[in-house]
């Protein structure tokens, strides 16, 4: 059976690395040039049920050792006073194991585990996708599929073609993000900083095994920002005007934005499909069921996603239909709850007012003065929230897994 996929950062090669292991012929079409590169992007979160994920794959090593090491967030108020958030402590409390990693390095690493077993078409994009399974491409000569997957993140192409604009799908969170390359001039190793007021939060963090660092600008509006999604020149002036007056590091941050190599801007906007499968296309990860991006951990929802598509095609010996039925049962209720988890961080990263600061460093002296096992009991007893992911039940697929027996 033949299976394309769209997209080769995490759910991609995660879906083609299992559905390779189930015995699938597997092509992976990526609209960039070459494999993602150490070093870029931003730093992502891989909770429980998605590790015990990469550890089958035997990657588990090498993601732990290519972890972010950042284990300390410095917050700073209006006042210019500051508050120390233990990172470490937090993630235990929210995780019997988690990773942070840069999303390039986690990308590269499943890209290597999988690319000799996987057909990568690298700078192509899906042109159209006939009922029949007839694929044309931007570059490629035509070809025949028996599963089109779209793992192609927020702004999915397959999403586009099978299920229509995006705008109606789509949910705004009353924020944007912004997030770029600036070099590590505080020499942060292990700390991240950030200053925030009352709808703009702005940071830095650097990371193990990255010579610069990344600047992340969070702000609120009361209504939707007008912008070009391609307009970089009038995305960072949008920046600078909300910015502008905040002290600390921003004036320094906001220069960079002059010669940064890499910027990226888009609103916090939850996808909010009912389904995400129509006839033999699919989708998964941030395509089918992205929270919001830096609200949700939703990269682990793509590792879990991808784990459970690729096993209920096996499981359903490629009865596609009857495949994707079962691969949205099984993920419905995690991606519900990622939703109203997302909405509620969205509200609490970038406070709406001066109470909602002042919430959020009591929060923070509260998570430092408890015991480590009483927060982590405390965080046990919120499985719907800060335990959202660890909460989640992975169905057992061995019996489909012929490198089990
Ligand atoms: C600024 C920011 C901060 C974030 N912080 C966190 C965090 O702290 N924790 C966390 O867990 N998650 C975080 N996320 C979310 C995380 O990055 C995503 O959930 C995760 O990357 C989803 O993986 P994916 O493979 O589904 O999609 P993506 O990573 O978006 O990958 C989509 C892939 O499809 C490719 N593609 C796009 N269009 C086409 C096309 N037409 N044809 C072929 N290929 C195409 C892209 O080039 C890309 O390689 C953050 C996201 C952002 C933007």
């Amino acid at each position: 059976m033949r299976i394309l996929v769209s997209g080769a950062s995490i759910a991609g090669p995660v879906l083609a690395y299992w559905l390779n292991r189930y015995g699938f012929d597997v092509t992976v079409v990526e609209r960039t040039a070459a494999p993602r590169k150490t070093g870029g992007g931003h730093a992502v979160d891989l909770f429980r049920p998605a590790m015990q994920i990469v550890e089958r794959m035997g990657v588990v090593d090498e993601i732990r050792a290519k972890a972010t090491g950042t284990d300390a967030l410095v917050i700073r108020r209006p006042s210019g006073k500051t508050v120390t958030l233990d990172l470490r402590k937090l993630f235990t409390a929210v995780s019997d194991s988690h990773v942070e990693i840069m999303r390039d390095d986690l990308s590269e690493i499943l890209y290597n585990t999988t690319s000799s077993d996987v057909t990568y078409l690298f700078d192509d994009s899906i042109a159209t996708i006939g009922d029949d399974g007839e694929v044309t491409f931007e570059h490629s000569p035509p070809q025949r599929f028996d599963v089109i997957v779209g793992a192609d993140g927020l702004h999915s192409n397959v999403r586009r073609l099978v299920f229509g604009p995006e705008s109606g799908f789509t949910t705004w969170l009353g924020a944007y993000l912004a997030i770029f390359s600036v070099p590590n001039y505080l020499e942060l190793n292990g700390v991240m900083e950030m200053t925030v007021d009352v709808g703009r939060v702005a940071g830095i963090y650097s990371a193990a095994h990255m010579d610069d660092a990344r600047a992340g600008f969070f702000l609120r509006t009361p209504q939707p920002l007008e912008y070009h999604s391609r307009d970089t020149e009038q995305q960072k002036e949008l920046l600078r005007s909300h910015f502008h007056d905040m002290a600390w590091e921003v004036p320094r941050l906001l220069a960079e934005l002059d010669h940064t190599p890499s910027f990226y801007f888009d609103s916090i906007t939850q996808l909010q499909l009912d389904t995400w499968s129509r006839g033999r296309v699919t989708l998964v990860g941030d395509a089918a069921y992205c929270p919001g991006p830096a609200v949700g951990g939703s990269t682990s929802m793509a590792v879990v996603g991808s784990y459970i598509l690729a096993s209920e095609l096996a499981a359903h010996a490629g009865d596609y239909s009857a495949a994707f039925a079962a691969y949205e049962h099984e993920i419905g209720d995690y991606v519900h709850r990622s939703r109203s988890f997302a909405r509620t961080a969205a509200k609490t990263l970038v406070p709406a007012r001066r109470f909602d600061v002042w919430a959020m460093v009591n929060a923070i002296r509260l998570i430092n003065a408890l015991p480590a096992p009483v927060s982590r009991a405390a965080a046990k007893l919120n499985t719907k929230g800060v335990r959202l992911h660890d909460s989640i039940p992975v169905k057992d697929y061995a019996a489909f897994d012929r490198m089990r027996e």
